[in-house]
C-alpha cells in the first residue's frame, strides 16, 4: 500500500507548488480544467520506483479565531491517517505564531513529522532553517519548491521510513484476471450501506473477507452471473453490522486506497444534497489514476420534481470534467435502479480493458484523421501514422506520428473523442500518447 504525506503549512507557504512537483504533472488531461487543478487536493506521486499519496491539507491559520486551533478538523483528520505530515514553513517570512500553534500539535503525533523549510532559494539554507529549531521538531530540511531544489533529498528521508514494497508472496494465490475490483465511495450517511447489504443479499456471497486495521476497507469477493467481482467496501457494513452501530467518520484516506485498489469506483451520492465539493476533490483524485467510473445518484426515491431538475443542472454544471462518467439515478432503500448499476460496472470494466489489434486500431486512426485532418500549425502539419495500444484501465492509445508537438489541444480532444466512440468506451477514461519520430 502506498505511504499518504500530507502537507501542512499557512497559507502561501508553498503547499500547491509542491505538490505540484509532488505529483508531477501526469496532469495534460486535468489542465484544461483550470476549476480542478487549482482546488487539487489528493494527488498520486512516485520517486523512483516508490508511489505514494500525497494530500494538501489546506490552509491553516486563516481565520481571525483560527489562532487558537488553526487546523480545521478536515486538516486534522488527514494528518491523524496520514503515514507522515511534511510540515512547510516560509523560510523568507520566518517563523510565525501559527507555526508555533501548529508545530505543537504535530509534536504529539506519533509518526513521522518533517519541518520542510521552503523558498530556501537565494538565501544560506543554514541560516534559514536556523529560526525554525525553536520548533521542536527534529527533521529538518530546507527545500526551493519552486525550482526542485532539495525535494529529491526530501522526498528520500521521508520514504526512507517506510519498508521497500514487498515482492509479490507466491502464497498468495492470483487472482481471476477477470476480476472486476469494484469500490464503493461515498460521504457518511449517503446509503453505501444500504446499497452493499441490497448487492450481496441478491448475489451469491462466496466468502467473506478478515476485518482489517481501522484504515483498511473490507474486501468482498463475490459472483454475478458466473462473473467474479470483489467489493471494496468502505463503509465497513459487515464490522459496524457485528459491533454496535456507529458512524464511521469519513476517512478521506480509506477512500482514496480504495480507489487505488479497484478498477472501477462506484461513487454514491445523496441526491438530496447533490455533488459535495469533497465528492469533487475524490473525483479529482478518481481521474488522475484512470479509473472507471460509475456515479450512483441515490435516495432518487420521494424527491419533488422541482428537485429533480436542481440535482440534473448540478450534475451538469459540476462534472463537466469527466463527461465520460456514467449516471445512474437509483433507490439503494427499494432496490430501483440497482440492477442497471451492475451494467454500467461491467460495461465501465469491460471498456477500461478493451482489447484490440494495432492493425485495426491503426485502420480507425486512418479513418479519424481521413474525415478531419490535424490542422497547420505555423509551417507544420503533424502527421499521424499509426496507433497501438500501449496499457489499459485506463486504455492508453499510443499514436506514432511527426512533429505530434504542434497538434492544439482541441485536435487532441477531437482524437479523443473519436477513439471514444468508435471503441465504444464507456463508463472510463481513456488516454492518448504521442510519439513523434522527429
Ligand atoms: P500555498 O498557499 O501554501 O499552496 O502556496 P503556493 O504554492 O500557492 O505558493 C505561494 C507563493 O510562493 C507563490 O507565489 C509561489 O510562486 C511562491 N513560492 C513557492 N515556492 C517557492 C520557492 O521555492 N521559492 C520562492 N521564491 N517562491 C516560492
Ligand atoms: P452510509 O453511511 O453511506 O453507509 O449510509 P447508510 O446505508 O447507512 O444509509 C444512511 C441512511 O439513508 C439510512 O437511514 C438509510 O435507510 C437511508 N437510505 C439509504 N438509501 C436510501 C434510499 O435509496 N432512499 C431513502 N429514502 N433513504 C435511503
Amino acid at each position: 500500500m502506498k505511504p499518504v504525506i500530507a502537507l501542512v503549512g499557512r497559507p502561501n507557504v508553498g503547499k500547491s507548488t509542491l505538490f505540484n512537483r509532488l505529483t508531477r504533472t501526469r496532469d495534460a488531461l486535468v489542465a484544461d480544467f483550470p476549476g480542478l487543478t487549482r482546488d487539487r487536493k489528493y494527488g498520486d506521486g512516485r520517486m523512483g520506483d516508490r508511489p505514494y499519496i500525497v494530500v494538501d491539507t489546506g490552509g491553516i491559520g486563516e481565520s481571525e479565531e483560527g489562532i487558537d486551533r488553526p487546523m480545521t478538523d478536515q486538516a486534522l483528520l488527514a494528518v491523524g491517517e496520514a503515514d507522515a505530515v511534511l510540515f512547510l514553513v516560509d523560510g523568507r517570512a520566518g517563523l510565525t505564531a501559527a507555526d508555533q500553534q501548529v508545530a505543537s500539535e504535530l509534536r504529539k503525533l506519533p509518526k513521522p513529522v518533517f519541518l520542510v523549510v521552503n523558498k530556501t532559494d537565494g538565501l544560506d539554507p543554514d541560516s534559514a532553517m536556523a529560526d525554525f529549531y525553536a520548533l521542536g521538531l527534529t527533521q529538518v530540511l530546507p527545500i526551493a519548491a519552486a525550482h526542485g531544489r532539495g525535494v529529491r533529498a526530501l522526498m528520500d528521508e521521508v520514504l526512507a521510513v517506510f519498508p521497500e514494497p514487498e515482492e509479490a508472496g507466491e502464497e498468495e494465490e492470483p487472482e481471476d484476471p477477470d476480476t472486476v475490483r469494484v469500490a464503493v465511495l461515498g460521504r457518511p450517511n449517503v446509503g453505501k450501506s444500504t446499497l452493499i447489504n441490497r448487492i450481496l443479499g441478491e448475489e451469491r456471497v462466496v466468502v467473506f473477507d478478515q476485518a482489517g486495521t481501522t484504515r483498511d476497507s473490507i474486501e468482498v469477493p463475490f459472483e454475478r452471473n458466473g462473473r467474479p467481482y470483489v467489493l471494496i467496501d468502505t463503509a465497513g457494513v459487515r464490522r459496524r453490522g457485528k459491533v454496535h452501530e456507529t458512524i464511521e467518520k469519513f476517512s478521506v484516506i480509506k477512500a482514496l486506497q480504495a480507489v487505488d485498489a479497484a478498477q472501477v469506483v462506484l461513487l454514491v451520492v445523496d441526491a438530496r444534497d447533490g455533488i459535495s465539493d469533497q465528492d469533487l476533490h475524490l473525483l479529482g483524485y478518481v481521474l488522475e489514476v484512470g479509473r472507471a467510473l460509475v456515479i450512483a445518484m441515490n435516495k432518487w426515491d420521494g424527491l419533488e420534481s422541482d428537485h429533480k431538475d436542481w440535482v440534473k443542472q448540478q450534475l451538469d454544471r459540476r462534472l463537466q470534467f469527466v463527461p465520460w462518467a456514467k449516471i445512474k439515478f437509483i433507490s439503494a432503500l427499494h432496490g430501483t435502479g440497482v440492477g442497471d448499476l451492475f451494467g454500467l460496472v461491467e460495461r465501465a470494466w469491460d471498456s477500461a480493458f478493451i482489447k484490440i489489434g494495432s492493425n485495426a486500431l491503426t485502420r480507425m486512426l486512418e479513418d479519424i484523421t481521413h474525415s478531419h485532418p490535424p490542422p497547420r500549425s505555423g509551417r507544420f502539419r503533424a502527421k499521424l501514422r499509426y496507433a497501438h495500444l500501449g496499457g489499459s484501465n485506463p486504455p492508453v492509445v499510443v499514436i506514432h506520428g511527426n512533429r505530434t508537438d504542434s497538434l492544439p489541444v482541441s485536435y487532441r480532444r477531437y482524437l479523443e473523442n473519436r477513439f471514444r466512440e468508435l471503441l465504444k468506451i464507456e463508463g472510463s477514461p481513456i488516454r492518448l500518447e504521442l510519439k513523434s519520430g522527429d
